[in-house]
């Protein structure tokens, strides 16, 4: 078979997650301390786990509506309005869908035509350029820095803007830097979405996991926003549910709609078991998901001072379970400086790059590890960083 004629150029041409590459790597090798993988180290709390059991214990096995169950839509918007304080309409303004994953997949099908771009703050996590072109739209990153604390500099967001420009994607707080947007800079790049016609796509799924003063804020609560703005977030990271799958969107009856449609084609819809587990989640999960969060506020303390102790700058993230430190000052690229503290000290971390060029220098390491770990990763580094001066 000739392959090259057979497969879609337009994947073939897609290059494989920086991340993926990465840990192909280490595949196989034993002993390897993992601050790699954006997963929570916790075991989704129990209440869920029995909803999902007594799920399939009932015998709930069947599909359900392509909306997903109205019980669940009707516990999202809930505990949407009470967070994020916006009102989502149940019957039509809520989708259930695989994970966060797919609703970024449906919301750029349903909104781009081919050469539409899309605006992202890079680095960023790493499905957003591909999901925009496998939608047959045109990725365009807007570097953040330390400067701004990775967070989105509104006057670089304006500056990127063309007539092609059709949406703004963000992540805050961000994958991989935990970067986050005050409420400031919220209002205006809210601002230049309404003066340039923008629709506004929110990754918000690391949004309870704050470790600032400042009360989270959604751009879709901001005056002028809900119309044009899709709130997309899920169960995987605060929950500790990412196998689960399930995630939602909230957003425009118009674009929830074709979404839907897109959907039914494609899913159908998440399992009725997660969606059940994540009633439970959203009813009497919250307990659960404060106290993983202190355990991840006092990790995040303790890495960020081990990491600016042994000579890699790290800034404090306001939030998710990322810290992003330099390695500039010991002269070699990410990825040397990640593949061989994997090869000489079995500690896997993922080079900056892996997430846009701008992330060169930078290191991400996840911290969502249990302590123990974490002070042995940290023990290594420390020697590694050590041999490099
Ligand atoms: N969005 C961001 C910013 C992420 O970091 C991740 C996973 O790491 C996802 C979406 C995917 O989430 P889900 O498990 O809900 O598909």
């Amino acid at each position: 078979m000739d392959w090259s004629k057979m497969l879609s150029k337009q994947v073939t041409d897609m290059p494989r997650s920086g991340i993926r590459e990465f840990f192909d790597l280490a595949t196989g090798s034993k002993d390897i301390i993992s601050l790699g993988v954006g997963e929570p180290d916790f075991v989704t709390p129990w209440n869920i786990r029995e909803a999902a059991i007594r799920s399939l214990e009932r015998g709930h096995t069947t599909y359900t509506s392509n909306y997903g169950l109205e019980s669940l839509r009707r516990a999202i918007s809930t505990y949407v309005q009470g967070f994020f304080h916006v009102e989502y309409d149940p019957l039509c303004e809520i989708l259930p869908t695989v994970g966060v994953s797919e609703a970024i997949d449906l919301a750029l099908r349903c909104l781009l035509n081919p050469g539409d771009e899309v605006l992202y703050h890079e680095p960023c996590y790493v499905s957003y350029a591909p999901t925009v072109m496998m939608a047959y739209g045109i990725p365009r990153a807007v570097e953040t820095s330390i400067d701004d604390l990775f967070a989105l500099n509104p006057a670089k967001l304006e500056a990127a803007i063309t007539p092609r420009t059709k949406v703004l994607m963000l992540n805050f707080p961000t994958n991989p830097t935990g970067s986050i947007a005050p409420r400031k800079t919220l209002e205006e790049i809210a601002a230049i979405c309404i003066k340039h016609d923008l629709f506004v796509l929110t990754d918000e799924i690391y949004s309870e996991l704050r470790y600032d003063e400042e009360e989270h804020t959604s751009i879709a609560s901001l005056p002028g926003m809900k119309e044009r703005t899709l709130l997309l977030h899920g169960f995987s990271k605060a929950f500790a549910m990412t196998g689960l799958r399930l995630g939602y969107a909230c957003g425009p009856k118009e674009l929830i709609e074709q979404m839907m449609k897109v959907h039914s084609y494609t899913m159908i819809c998440p399992t009725i078991t997660s969606q059940e587990a994540g009633i439970e989640a959203l009813e009497n999960g919250v307990d659960a998901m404060l106290e993983m969060r202190e355990s991840y506020h006092k990790r995040r303390d303790y890495i960020v001072g081990r990491f600016n102790d042994m000579g890699m700058d790290c800034h404090l993230p306001g939030g998710a379970f990322y810290t992003f430190p330099s390695i500039q000052r010991f002269g070699i690229s990410s990825k040397e400086f990640a593949l061989r503290l994997l090869m000489e000290h079995k500690v896997a971390a993922v080079p900056g790059t892996a997430f846009g060029a701008c992330g060169e220098g930078y290191l991400r390491c996840c911290y969502a590890t249990a302590q123990n770990l974490l002070e042995q990763a940290c023990d290594k580094m420390a020697r590694f960083c050590e041999s490099l001066k």
